[in-house]
């Protein structure tokens, strides 16, 4: 049974021409349609596990100036959904239990007809998932640093989840040079936590069934570019936090404390002159204006504000 399929990303031709005039999902909606989520998949939704699994060569990330990064940046994510879906342990699939290869699982590929680069079918990536999702787990998201695309009239995605099957795979290829033709990745620490953090976190609460959020600026907003998928809020808006609340039934304090928390110990990790994560020997020609999403300092900054909205809110809520 499929319960729909939600992808970030962008058309080839026409950028709206693929936007579907779909009705908001209002909290009834969401409290009915969990109610027949939990019954039919209850044997899930008792497991309290977010597995994730890097898909290809994820260490790439590592190369360069940080050897640790790649390790670093895994468990900076777990830590943050444990906090954004307080309540769930957050587990990495790791070689022992099972390994994904493109090349293992047969994926499908093409090249892009205008970068050159070599694209990946999500649909054969999410197949393979749900094949090895593990016992333990809610669902199964893979990582990737190579370029996906959903079907042939699509550019790419940077996520796509299958509620009906708790699979999702999330791809940081297009954080780069966005028109690159190679597939070196030149992003600062901070930017690479802030994309990989927000895509992660809205395609899992695409497979808590949360659909995308037409009432308010918030993390589950539909986006169609590059700029729209990192310029969105961290956080949900009410009505998306108030459905994540009913699915996770955490203490809304508790978890503005979580998020506070961790957002505290990574903005520590930022040093003053953003580090660059980089997989080649490309460099950017011209670097981005300090306006700009692909600025070096842009995560740093959200972050920054992220964490005195937390603040701001927590002392709110404790009447402070
Ligand atoms: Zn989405
Ligand atoms: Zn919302």
């Amino acid at each position: 049974m499929r319960l729909g399929t939600y992808r970030i990303g962008l058309m080839f031709q026409n950028a709206n021409s693929g936007r579907r005039r779909r009705r908001r999902q209002t909290f009834a909606s969401y409290s009915r349609s969990l109610f027949w989520r939990k019954l039919f998949y209850r044997r899930r939704y008792a497991r309290r596990v977010l597995s994730l699994v890097p898909v290809g060569e994820l260490d790439l990330l590592a190369a360069n100036s940080r050897d640790d990064a790649s390790e670093e940046i895994k468990g900076t994510i777990t830590r943050g959904l444990e906090a954004f879906f307080l309540g769930m342990n957050v587990d990495w699939m790791t070689a022992a239990d099972s390994t994904v290869s493109f090349r293992d699982i047969r994926c499908t590929k093409r090249t892009h007809s205008r970068t050159g680069r070599v694209q990946y079918l999500v649909g054969d990536v999410l197949a393979h998932l749900k094949s090895i999702i593990p016992s333990r787990s809610f669902c199964l998201v893979g990582v990737t640093i190579e370029d996906l695309f959903p079907s042939h009239e699509w550019n790419f995605v940077f996520g796509h989840a299958l509620p009906g099957d708790l699979t999702g795979v999330v791809s940081v290829a297009r954080y780069a040079n966005k028109e690159s033709n190679d597939s070196d990745l030149i992003v600062s620490f901070s930017n690479l936590l802030w994309r990989l953090f927000k895509v992660l976190t809205h395609e899992i609460c695409h497979l808590f069934g949360l659909k995308h959020c037409r009432m308010f600026p918030c993390a589950m907003n539909e986006s169609r570019n590059l700029e729209e998928a990192i310029s969105q809020p961290l956080f949900l808006c009410p009505v998306c936090l108030r459905k994540l609340h009913h699915a996770l039934e955490f203490s809304l304090l508790h978890r503005y404390q979580a998020l506070f928390e961790f957002i505290s110990s990574i903005v520590e990790t930022f040093d003053d002159e953003d580090i660059l994560i980089c997989t080649g020997t490309t460099e950017l020609e011209s670097p981005p204006t300090e306006n700009t999403v692909e600025a070096p300092g842009y995560g740093k900054r959200r972050f920054f504000e992220s964490l005195a909205w937390l603040k701001s809110t927590i002392d709110k809520i404790e009447n402070k």
